[in-house]
Order: C-alpha cells, then structure tokens, then sequence
C-alpha cells in the first residue's frame, strides 16, 4: 500500500465523494457503490468479510483477539432531481445524494485507510459496516439479520447536519431521535349520488372529521414536556362531481422521543379512528407499520466518545430531533453512539439544493478513526 500524506489522502477522499455524488443509486440498488468501494479497500489490502447481502460491504482490520468496535456509514440516495449546481452534480436523472451520505462513505473509508495504517498497534478489531438501504427498506435490519453485529461490542455513527460548521459535533447521551412509525387508514362507507346523501354513509365528511380528531391527540394527550408529532400527509377521496365516493383514504406518520409516548400515540390513534368513524357511520381499515425506535446513545460510551471528539473538534450538546435512522436498530443489539457533524452549509437533507462542504469528510474520517482507537482501549481495561 502506497502511504499517502494527509493532504493527498484528504484529496483522494475528496473525490471519491464527489465520484458517488455523480453516481447515486437508491436504497436496495447500491450495486456500483458496493462495487466500488470493495475496490477502494481491497486495493488498501484491507480484508472484506462474505455477506449474503446483494448490496453493503463488510471489512476488518486489526486482530480479533481483542474486543470490536463497529463503524457504520451509510451509503444510499434519495430519488430527488438535483438542483443544488454544484460541479459534481447528480448524472443519474432523479436521483441525487441528497441526505450527504457520499459524505458518510468518503468519511468512513479515509478512516479505514488511516486505522489499516496502524493496524499492529490495534488493540482488537474494527469492523466496518457500508450499510445499504438506509432511506428505504430496512437496511439496518438486513444486515443485522445477515449476522455482521454479531461479537460486536459497541458501534459508532454520524450524520451530517447543516447550520453548523464543519469543526463542529453533536453528541447527546440518551434518545436523540425520533422513532418512527407509519399508518394508513381506509374509511368504507356507501356510495351515493350527491342529491341523496341520506342513501349512502359519507366517507368525505367522515374523513374531514377523522383529520380534526387526530389533531386532538398531539396538542390533548401528549405530556407537554415530551416531544411527539403526528401528520397526515396524503389524503385521497373520489374522483368527480356529483357522486358520494365509497371510501376515502389517509395516510401519514408519527415521531416520538420515549417509548412511553410511541405506546400511547398507537393507542389513542386506534381508538380516535375507531371511534370516529362509528359516529359517522363508516368503518376504518387501519394498517399500522411500527418503523425505526428512537436512536438511543449509550451514556458511558457518549462521554467516551465526547471527551476524545472535543480533541479535534468543537463538541456541543446535540439537541434532540423527530428525524430518524436506522442506526437505532444496531442499538437496540448493542451499545452505540450516533453524532452529528457540522456539514458547513444551510439547507435540510432531502431537498434538491442540499450541499455538504468536503472539508467536513476530514472531521468524520477523524470522529471515526479516534474514537475506534479511544473506545478499543477502554474496552480492553
Ligand atoms: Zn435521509
Ligand atoms: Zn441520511
């Protein structure tokens, strides 16, 4: 392996991102991203475990007589046209990189160079997990159900996060993110001509009351001090004038930050849909999907992880937030912390403008190869 100065690993970093910025591919899809960083590692005599998985890569360095500490970036786009204009724009048509995660994998991969480069001195193992699928269809949970947590003692990951600069990280111990959950409602009533709605059992009107009441749980039942939303997002009814449609449709999602908060928001929408629809005389079909729980940072690695990130960094206390991900899988296994790291720009991840600075892969490549150092040796003591 080549040894490379920091400026040139930095460069070469730099466009690798840039390179998987130009070739996006969604979750479940990532077949090329896969390809190409299989490559990049091997290329750097790192070894890649076997998957059954189609997409994700597995690699280790050091030696599995100590403990193993697991590094997870995630590597899937979003299906958004790019509009953000900058040279290394999207070349794959309505797909762009736009929640940073070329970030996370250029990040990931700088640290995999620098730890193979003092692999001798390792005390244990780091596995690192290029996880597929984190946008859609529970990649998380794939490579959970594909073994590679398994013997892993603790993991670590990052997101990037804009309105902070790129010195900058976000550590909180305890719940930092939402849990995630999703539903869809279908009301059956009867249909009828719009003259005669004494004929049929009006999903429209049933629908309009089903809005209002769900409002009521949020701003009704909720502890004030606790943090929980619930949105309808998509609402679907009839198709013309002058006919009372049969059914009516809604959908939509709930974010909460305790357990206590997820159990009682599933109840109360039970019984609110239920309810309601009985009083106007239709019935509900209600799908519930119970989706990501909350992303929960394990306290005494969350210090850990901040006293040796605040050498290299501004450290803050990361405020908590109803975005999710699936980094809270692994934590439910095992104990994990998941920062955030200032990207240096403004605009929220999944929107077509979204830009994260490349001098932000340098932080995320440090936040990983440290705290994988810091955390072996303190779980050798
Ligand atoms: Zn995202
Ligand atoms: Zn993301």
């Amino acid at each position: 392996m080549t040894v490379l100065s920091n400026d040139a690993l930095e460069k070469r970093l730099i466009s690798y991102r840039h390179y998987f910025h130009e070739h996006p591919e969604l979750a479940d899809h990532e077949f090329n991203t896969t390809k190409t960083i299989s490559k990049i590692l091997t290329d750097w005599g790192i070894t890649i475990l076997p998957t059954r998985l189609a997409t994700g890569v597995f690699a280790e360095i050091g030696n599995s007589t100590g403990p193993t500490v697991a590094l997870r970036a995630d590597i899937d786009a979003l299906p958004i046209q790019e509009k953000s204009g900058v040279a290394f724009s999207s070349k794959i048509d309505g797909i762009m990189h736009a929640c940073g995660h070329d970030t996370h994998i250029a990040s990931l991969l700088g640290a995999a160079y620098l730890l193979k480069q003092h692999e001798p001195a390792l005390k244990g193992r780091v596995k690192l997990i290029f996880q597929l699928s984190e946008e859609d269809k529970e990649g998380a949970l794939q490579v959970i159900n594909d073994g590679q947590i398994d013997g892993v003692d603790a993991i670590l990951g990052f997101h990037n996060t804009p309105n902070h600069g790129v010195d900058q990280i976000g550590i909180r111990a305890g719940i930092t993110n939402g849990a995630i959950d999703k539903f869809k409602v279908t009301l059956q009533g009867v249909g009828t001509h719009a003259s005669t709605p004494d004929k049929g059992q009006d999903t429209i009107v049933a629908l309009g009351a089903e809005i209002n009441a769900l409002q009521s749980i949020a701003s009704r039942n909720l502890d004030a001090f606790q943090a929980g939303v619930l949105s309808i997002t998509h609402v679907s009814a009839g198709n013309t004038w002058n006919i009372l449609p049969d059914t009516a449709f809604f959908e939509g999602t709930v974010r909460t930050a305790s357990k206590q908060m997820r159990k009682l928001i599933k109840a109360r929408f039970f019984d609110v849909v239920n309810y309601t629809a009985k009083a106007h005389q239709v019935t509900a079909n209600i799908d519930w999907y119970d989706g990501d729980p909350s992303v929960n940072n394990d306290a005494k690695l969350a210090a850990i992880v901040r006293d040796e990130s605040s050498k290299f960094a501004t450290v803050y206390e990361q405020e908590q937030r109803l975005g999710s991900d699936d980094f809270a899988c692994y934590q439910e296994k095992i104990p994990g912390v998941y920062a955030n790291i200032g990207n240096g720009e403004k605009i929220s991840a999944h929107n077509p403008y979204f830009k994260a600075d490349d001098a932000m892969i340098k932080v995320g490549m440090t936040y990983f190869e440290r705290n994988a150092i810091r955390i072996l040796d303190e779980l050798q003591q």
